[in-house]
């Protein structure tokens, strides 16, 4: 399964968000593809279709698509030389699919700051800066090894030594690698290269309580979404102290206590939902009297590779998709008024399977 990592400098309120991620998590017994591991946060996906599918079909049961968080503690300044637990960091951030980097705006006299200042830029600056030069490493290392055969013209070398060299262009500018625009081809050896930099991110302002209502006075947010807009990231503004504490509510205390706040979504289910498109996962539904549910595939995904999501069986004995758009569907009202709409279609083996798309998958045992 895909899986964001948490990170940002010490005392920057990670074990606080991370915190609020495993109180308001699902139960890993719903969702046996999730990992077991105390670093490990499983989330479900806030979706109102899902809500209004299960007031459709009044099912026994409702069952919302979840994937994970990993918490990883401890980048310091240097981690890129092996300072401190700074390999085992780099290890455990080459093994997300993408980065929510927490980066703190709240001022506090009473924490600590790691360099003595609230200065959010200068704190991702130097967590990118380590991402940067294990990269540089990482290029450098392989560098070395295709440049020779590269000499001799050997095509293959030579291909990828282009890359190479102008991903450590880059690089050494301080860029991240994905900020490089690659073909399709040459996307594919980037990828085997495993960059730290070239993982999505996004960044995760935290606020403190008096400002989450409205974040726009805070200089600190305002510099973060500057800087994310050249990075083409996306911001969401969380006060974690707050969602740790919203976390241990039920729905409808949940929706008081954020309405008091002036707020429309908790943070956290901002950030849920930012990081899910962030990994590039997207949600279909199946809708049944017994139960109606999300599931979870990859953009991109085909229809037996989705209708795998649920059993292998239904992957294997693949025999088509009866497909209607949720759109659809609740317009029609029924899945038979949609039937005799004319809504719902009969897709086959190379049916790109799209976000919010209803299926009842048919398949031979
Ligand atoms: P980490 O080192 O990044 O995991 O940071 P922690 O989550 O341990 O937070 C460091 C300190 O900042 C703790 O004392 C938290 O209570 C405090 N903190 C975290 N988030 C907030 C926040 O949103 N507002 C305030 N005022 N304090 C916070």
């Amino acid at each position: 399964a895909l899986t964001a990592g948490i990170v940002g400098l010490p005392n920057v309120g990670k074990s606080t968000l991370f915190n609020a991620i495993t109180k308001a998590g699902a139960e890993s017994a719903n969702y046996p593809f999730c990992t077991i591991d105390p670093n490990v946060g499983i989330v479900e996906v806030p979706d109102h279709r899902l809500d209004k599918l299960t007031e459709l079909v009044q099912p026994k049961k409702t069952v919302p698509t979840a994937f994970e968080f990993t918490d990883i503690a401890g980048i310091v300044k240097g981690a890129s030389k092996g300072e401190g637990l700074g390999n085992k960091f780099l290890s455990h951030i080459r093994q997300v699919d993408a980065i929510c980097q927490v980066v703190r705006c709240f001022a506090d006299d009473n924490i600590t700051h790691v360099s003595g200042k609230v200065d959010p830029i200068a704190d991702i600056e130097v967590i990118n800066l380590e991402l940067i030069l294990a990269d540089l490493e990482t290029v450098d290392k392989r560098l070395a090894r295709v440049q020779k055969m590269a000499k001799q013209k050997d095509k293959e070398a030579v291909f990828e030594y282009d890359i190479l060299v102008k991903l450590k262009e880059v690089l050494e500018a301080e860029q991240p690698a994905r900020t490089v625009e690659f073909s399709e081809e040459q996307m594919k050896l980037v990828k085997q290269l495993h960059l730290l930099t070239s993982k999505p991110v996004l960044y995760v302002a935290n606020v403190s309580e008096d400002e989450i209502a409205d974040p726009s006075d805070n200089e600190y947010v305002q510099k973060v979404r500057e800087f994310a807009k050249e990075d083409n990231a996306e911001v969401i503004v969380v006060c974690a102290k707050i969602e740790s504490e919203i976390a241990e509510l039920d729905d409808e205390e949940k929706a008081m206590f954020l309405q008091e706040l002036g707020i429309e979504e908790s943070g956290l289910d901002q950030l849920i939902r930012a990081t899910y498109s962030l990994l590039g996962l997207a949600t279909y539904f199946t809708a049944g009297v017994q139960e109606v549910r999300a599931w979870t595939f990859r953009e991109g995904m085909k229809a037996p590779q989705c209708a795998g999501v649920i059993h292998s069986d239904f992957e294997r004995g693949f025999i088509r998709a009866e497909t209607v758009s949720y759109a659809d569907l609740v317009e029609a009202g029924t899945m038979g008024a949609a039937k005799e709409a004319g809504k719902v279609r009969l897709e086959g083996k190379e049916y790109l399977v799209k976000d919010g798309d209803v299926i009842h998958f048919r398949f031979n045992v």
